[in-house]
């Protein structure tokens, strides 16, 4: 495995590769890696001849009150973890390669950082399209990999690369979980045993909040006449996508009760976007988010 430090020895390496006509997949991460991270490079092996990784704890996704200077750093575990699955290149970048006038948010997110983490974490998506079109830019990869754990992040990308034109396929992970279903994070290491119970709860009352969902608009789609509607001029079809939307409230409401009485201390979002049904709660000084298909 190749490890380089700065991006002169990175593009080196990419134009040799491009030269000999290889295809580069990329998985851009901040360290800390777990199985979560090890599966993306799994999706980049097999869809492209090299796989290129980069850590770099970006600062400027941080909020000042957030973890930027605690967030955990262990290069030496991460290297040992990226050798077990073969990657063949490791990119460790300093704040000045990636930022050369000093560390600044100046892209700006498109409409899907609209809401959800946004409401929590105003900015945080313009940190991320600022840094990843940057490593883009350097790494130059065909295909990119990204976790279905961030949801919102992968749509931002996506738009990103969309709005820039860059001929880079964005390809999503599906959430790696452990025995329990709880999404697999680098910040589930400071939960408490306790608070680690009540982490496992979330994926099941969302799945379960998403079965009964999809229960409902089935009901409706069988027997619209009983959804009381202004779209009845759209057919059957279109009550039935609507079902899931106009149901929503009630059930969304009654999930976020179950998630306190689990023991979150605060639901900061539940919502249903990109046919997924979407969540951030707190748990003690932690905040866990995680999301389920609801089609
Ligand atoms: P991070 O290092 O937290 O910025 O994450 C790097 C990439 O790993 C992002 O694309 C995340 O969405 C992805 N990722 C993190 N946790 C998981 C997980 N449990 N399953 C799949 N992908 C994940």
């Amino acid at each position: 495995m190749i490890v380089v430090r700065n991006k002169i020895d990175l593009q080196k390496k990419i134009s040799e590769w491009k030269a000999m006509d290889l295809k580069v997949g990329f998985v851009p991460t901040m360290g800390a890696l777990h199985e979560g991270h090890l599966s993306l490079m799994k999706i980049a092996k097999s869809n492209a001849d090299r796989c290129v990784v980069s850590i770099f704890v970006n600062p400027t996704q941080f909020a000042p009150h957030e973890d930027f200077d605690k967030y955990p750093r262990d290069e030496k575990r991460d290297l040992d973890l990226l050798r077990s699955v073969n990657v063949d290149l490791v990119y460790l970048p300093s704040v000045a390669d990636i930022y050369p006038n000093g560390p600044a948010a100046d892209l700006k997110a498109g409409p899907a950082a609209q809401g959800l983490e946004t409401l929590i974490r105003p900015g945080h998506f313009d940190g991320v399209v600022s840094v990843v079109a940057r490593l883009f830019a350097q790494v130059g990869p065909d295909i990119a990999i990204f976790g279905e754990k961030d949801f919102q992040q992968l749509q931002v990308i996506r738009e990103m690369a969309q709005d820039k034109k860059l001929p880079i396929e964005i390809i999503p992970g599906p959430i790696a979980r452990d025995e329990f279903g709880l999404a697999l994070s680098s910040r589930n290491a400071y939960l408490s045993p306790e608070e680690l119970k009540i982490a496992r709860r979330l994926n099941v009352i969302l799945s379960d909040l998403s079965a009964e969902a999809l229960a409902k608009a089935e009901a409706a789609k069988n027997c619209p006449p009983t959804l009381p509607s202004p779209h009845w001029g759209e057919g059957y079809e279109g009550l039935a996508q609507r079902a899931y939307p106009e149901l929503g409230g009630d059930i969304i409401e009654d999930a976020k009760e179950k998630l306190l009485a689990a023991g979150f201390d605060e639901v900061q979002y539940l919502e249903t976007r990109w046919n997924r049904l979407l969540a951030a709660v707190k748990l003690g000084k932690l905040r866990l988010i995680d999301n389920v298909a609801v089609q």
